[in-house]
């Protein structure tokens, strides 16, 4: 394709209407990617592909409309072809565009009604937004850039304001913007950001001073701190309230499953976030929860063990479902490597750390499951599988 493409005299790319300085466009370096997952291979493609699409011809479309006159009711068949293929040719298969040919008719040509159905429909309720769309809709209204966009929205969720694939706003999120309206209106301002995002394209394409722009900014936010201040004890009492409740919505994981009471809840402690009873101190149960990914419960129990299960979230990858009990049948490993496992557990045999070669294998479990680990941890972060099961480093690498 590439080839195609060089054996042209005049290479000149369409250039999309909007400019961005700071976010020019992404193109193939001609160095080809080794060590790539699959995914990435695949936005590798699109991005190459799309590039060589950029120095292509136009493709030619043609829509045919027939008008039917029925009985004086008119009704219309809409009909698109590619006649020529220009750039698609090096976008395949990523145009997405609808093939629709409509049978030859001349003008005044009888045609013979087969059959009516009668439709009905309604208009739907526009749905939830997802990070997508919602992306998009910030895009429209002038808010953020392009590499700030996603940052807001996963900040959002981070704070527990909005939950859910079809997001959703916590009674957290509702009680924050309603009681900012109430107290300070401009810090929720669309027209203030707006304000800001466009000074700084401004300075960016050098038609302000960096320093003018800064002092009218900390003039504005002196304003507003001092609003906030204001009010600061009556903000902090509303939003408390809705705080610990959302909060306990969104880190209940249901039933303790020791002293049948309490109701499980995520917490983040000093050493990370753990689940805990909120029996607490008559129930003393607690779970220990890796760092290496982000856990939301999966509002699901375990078959097999019946404590609840969470959502282990890493960036690119997966989610994958875990329950939380170490200890579940599930996790159990079987035979020769399930034998030695409690061996070295009981100290009937020892094993070198064959990392440090100073410390010695010690069985440890983790919502993963069961997995040696080096007893010198955390100097020495050697760990091992155990017979078949996953290991935290295999679910890193996961695609
Ligand atoms: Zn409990
Ligand atoms: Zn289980
Ligand atoms: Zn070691």
């Amino acid at each position: 394709m590439a080839k195609n493409l060089l054996s042209r005299k005049l290479l000149q790319p369409n250039n999309g209407k909007k400019t961005d300085p700071a976010h020019p466009a992404i193109f193939p370096t001609g160095i080809f990617p080794a060590d790539i997952n699959e995914r990435e291979e695949k936005i590798y493609d699109l991005i190459a592909k799309r590039f060589m699409a950029t120095f292509a011809e136009p493709a030619v479309r043609e829509t045919m409309t027939i008008e039917i006159d029925c009985k004086n009711e008119a009704f219309i068949a809409k009909g698109t072809r590619t006649i020529e293929k220009g750039w698609h040719i090096f976008y395949e298969p990523y145009v997405k565009l609808e093939e629709e040919e409509l049978p030859k008719v001349n003008k005044n040509d009888e045609v013979t009604v087969k059959k009516i159905i009668l439709h009905s429909k309604e208009t739907e309720p526009p749905k939830r937004y997802t990070p997508a769309s919602i992306i998009k809709e910030l895009e429209r209204r002038n808010l953020g850039t392009k590499s700030t966009r996603s940052e807001i929205i996963d900040t959002l969720f981070k704070r527990g304001y909005t939950t859910g694939k079809a997001i959703e706003a916590t009674d957290l999120g509702i009680k924050t913007v309603e009681t900012l309206e109430k107290y300070c209106p401009k810090i929720v301002d669309e027209e203030l950001t707006r304000h800001f995002e466009k000074e700084m394209e401004l300075i960016m394409e050098d038609k302000r001073k960096s320093q003018d722009i800064l002092d009218d900014a900390r003039r504005k936010i002196e304003e507003i701190l001092s609003d906030f201040k204001k009010h600061e004890e009556y903000i902090g009492k509303e939003l408390l309230e809705a705080n610990i409740e959302t909060r306990d919505e969104l880190s209940n994981l249901g039933k303790c499953p020791k002293c049948d009471e309490g109701e499980l809840h995520m917490r983040k402690g000093k050493y990370g976030s753990f689940i805990a009873c909120n029996k607490y101190p008559e129930c003393k149960t607690t779970f220990s929860l890796p760092s290496n990914a982000l856990i939301k419960p999966a509002q699901k129990i375990c078959e097999k063990c019946s404590y609840p299960m969470v959502l282990a979230i890493k960036k690119g990858k997966k989610p994958m479902e875990f329950c939380i009990n170490p200890k579940c049948p599930s996790k159990h490993v079987e035979g020769d490597a399930g034998r030695q496992a409690k061996d070295i557990a009981k100290g009937i045999i020892e094993k070198e750390c064959p990392k440090c070669k100073e410390g010695k294998l010690v069985l440890r479990s983790s919502i993963y499951g069961k997995f040696y680990g080096c007893s010198l941890y955390p100097k020495c972060r050697y760990t091992e599988k155990l017979g078949e099961g996953p290991l935290k480093q295999d679910f890193d690498k996961k695609a």
